[in-house]
């Protein structure tokens, strides 16, 4: 990390999630001190936690979001290792399924970790913890963010204390009140964009039998309409397995492991001879996510400078691709380089919610597009499409189509669902025009 100066004397971060720990390594550093609070009491080690219920299902970290806290945290990727994440080959040990057939096997050329939630998140914990200047309070709720004369100046706690501080970020989610709160207060002015995608999930996580004991294989599946399921299968620390299953719309997803074991059966058969004489090592969790939400902070008619939300807090999508805790991740990073170059610039800063809002208006679309272009495709996502949709349709056909024949295409999708490319990328040189006219004779087909 180069520090050239630092931004001010004390930065407050609601909420020690992924986002709120990125959060925290971002101003580490940059700021005299750091505290971030939550609500909930951290555990020391690698524990399920009240605050992060979603933290008991299947988390994918893409190789944007690795790469993004490789940045903020150097040498946390060997972390994860060293905390028994599997290192997996994107394209030869993540098997795809989707949209109609498996991706054919191929390297991809780069490698992803592969830990439970809760595990990546004592990582980021001990490490963040462990940098200059930062505390962490536990146990200790945020009540509502105290705003004066268009700023953000601190915090107020649900016991009645209250915290000042140069820079305040809300990490503390899409369910929690601060945001709404800060509207209703008339602080802020922003429209919340929200999708009915009508997802449920089921977990269990069980101990890989001997004869599996090792392998790196993973399985994401993801057939489309008309199907309506969806399952993944990761190996993780400790010799385990997480297989998360799930439904669309009104099909539920199993409630009891003789259910989970009956919808793998039916459901793909790499997965359920795997699983079926597995141990299981927890109880059947669920979780429904019904909506897709978004706070458009960064077209905001009105905003108090010096704040600055990350992560869900921002925009929370299907988590069936994976990309929440990338985008907070990408957040976090895009907001170190902004106080960096305003340090360069000596701007302070008054401006630096404006010019992060963009930035992460830009990252946090880029994952809304990729995962609603897909669940427009399902009739159990409720809602107009939008204008672009059938086009959009078009090209990710067109692409899939490819990847099945040219191994430059199959190696860019992979970069493209890991957020380390760009679909812009489609638009140039011999890829772009093999792409377009591809593109046209499918359309005229
Ligand atoms: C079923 C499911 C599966 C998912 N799978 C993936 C996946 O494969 N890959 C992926 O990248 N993402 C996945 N996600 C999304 C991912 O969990 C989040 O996007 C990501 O963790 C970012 O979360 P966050 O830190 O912004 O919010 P959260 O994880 O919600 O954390 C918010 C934190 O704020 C705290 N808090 C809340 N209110 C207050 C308050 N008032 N005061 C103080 N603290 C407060 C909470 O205790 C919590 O610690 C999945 C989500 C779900 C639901």
């Amino acid at each position: 990390m180069t520090t050239i100066r630092q931004a001010g004397a004390h930065a407050i971060v609601a909420g020690a999630g992924i986002a709120g720990l990125a959060g925290a390594a971002a101003l580490a550093g940059r700021f005299g001190r750091v505290t971030l609070l939550d609500r909930d009491s951290l555990p020391d080690g690698v524990q399920m936690r009240l605050g992060a219920g979603q933290g008991a299902h299947l988390h994918q970290l893409l190789k944007a979001g690795e790469e993004a806290l490789e940045r903020l945290l150097p040498g946390v990727t060997d972390d994860f290792y060293a905390a028994g994440a599997k290192r997996m080959r994107v394209g030869r040990d993540v098997k795809v399924f989707d949209f109609g057939g498996w991706m054919d096997e191929c390297d991809a050329g780069f490698d992803v970790t592969s830990l439970s939630r809760p595990a990546y998140e004592a990582v980021l914990r001990a490490r963040v913890s462990a940098l200059p200047g930062v505390t962490i309070r536990t146990a200790t709720p945020v009540k509502r963010l105290v705003v004066s004369d268009g700023r953000c100046t601190g915090v107020e706690l649900e016991d009645g204390e209250t915290l000042s501080a140069d820079l305040i970020v809300d990490a503390s989610g899409m369910t929690a009140p601060l945001m709404t709160q800060l509207a209703a207060e008339g602080h802020a002015a922003f429209e919340t964009e929200e999708v009915r995608i009508n997802v449920a999930y089921s977990t269990v996580r069980f101990r890989q039998p001997e004869k599996w004991r090792g392998e790196s294989a993973g399985f994401f599946l993801l057939p489309g309409p008309p199907g309506k399921r969806f399952g993944f299968l990761l190996p993780i620390e400790n010799g385990e397995w997480i297989l998360s299953v799930g439904a669309r719309g009104k099909d539920s997803p199993p409630r009891s492991l003789a259910e989970m074991l009956a919808y793998a059966e039916q459901f793909e058969p790499s997965i359920f001879e795997r699983v079926r004489d597995a141990e299981p090592l927890s109880e059947l969790r669920t979780f429904r996510k019904p909506t897709a939400n978004r706070r458009k902070a960064w077209e905001a008619a009105k905003w108090p400078e010096r704040l600055v939300p990350i992560g869900d807090a921002l925009s929370s999508v299907n988590p069936t691709y994976g990309q929440g805790m990338t985008v907070a991740a990408c957040e976090a990073d895009a907001l170190a380089g902004l106080l960096d170059a305003r340090s360069a610039d000596n701007a302070g800063l008054d401006g630096l919610a404006s010019s992060y809002l963009t930035k992460a208006g830009e990252i946090s679309g880029r994952a809304w597009s990729l995962s609603l272009n897909s669940d427009y495709v399902y009739d159990e996502t409720e809602g107009e499409r939008p204008p672009t949709f059938a086009m959009n349709r078009a090209m990710a056909a067109t692409l899939r189509k490819l990847a099945d024949d040219d191994l430059d295409f199959r190696t860019f999708r992979y970069r493209l669902v890991h957020m380390v490319a760009d679909a812009n990328a489609l638009r140039e040189g011999a890829m772009g025009i093999k792409f377009f006219t591809a593109l046209q004779g499918s359309m005229a087909s």
